[in-house]
């Protein structure tokens, strides 16, 4: 199969999503220039969504720095002397509030993130309330 097949393939119109991958054609689409590869993924995206709307989303940090992990790329791990300042599980209330708050301003996904490898036993409650809470009532959009 030639390269432009293959491109085809695997890049075509998503009426052809049912197309079976195989490595040259994976190959194929990594060795696209950037540009070409920006220009058919746009492409594919126009196919299947208004092209000029996009999601907003917000990511609230609910518990910051002090993991005792030690991932060597990340700001939040207590080995690393990134200047941050651990804080402790944000409160129920608070990160309800918070949803409530980017809600209303728009956003249409509401991420939390927490800098554990786990979370403790001891906060497990919190995070389940606010999971609930959040599917409950709070973010619902408006
Ligand atoms: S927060 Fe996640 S990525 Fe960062 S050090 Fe801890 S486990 Fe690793």
């Amino acid at each position: 199969m030639n390269v432009e097949l293959q491109l085809n393939a695997a890049l075509g119109s998503t009426h052809e999503a049912s197309t079976q991958w195989n490595r040259e054609a994976a190959q194929a689409v990594h060795d696209l220039p950037f540009n070409d590869l920006l220009f058919r993924a746009q492409t594919i995206h126009r196919e299947n969504f208004d092209p000029n709307r996009v999601q907003l989303s917000r990511l609230l940090s609910i518990k910051t720095g002090g993991c005792p992990e030690d991932c060597g790329y990340c700001s939040q791990s207590a080995h690393h002397q990134s200047g941050l300042k651990a804080s402790k599980l944000m409160e129920v209330e608070r990160v309800i509030a918070e949803a409530r708050k980017v809600r209303d301003a728009g956003a249409t996904r509401y991420c939390m993130g927490a800098a554990w490898r786990s979370p403790k036993e001891r906060d497990m409650d919190a995070v389940v309330a606010m999971v609930e809470a959040l599917r409950r009532s709070a973010w619902r959009p408006a």
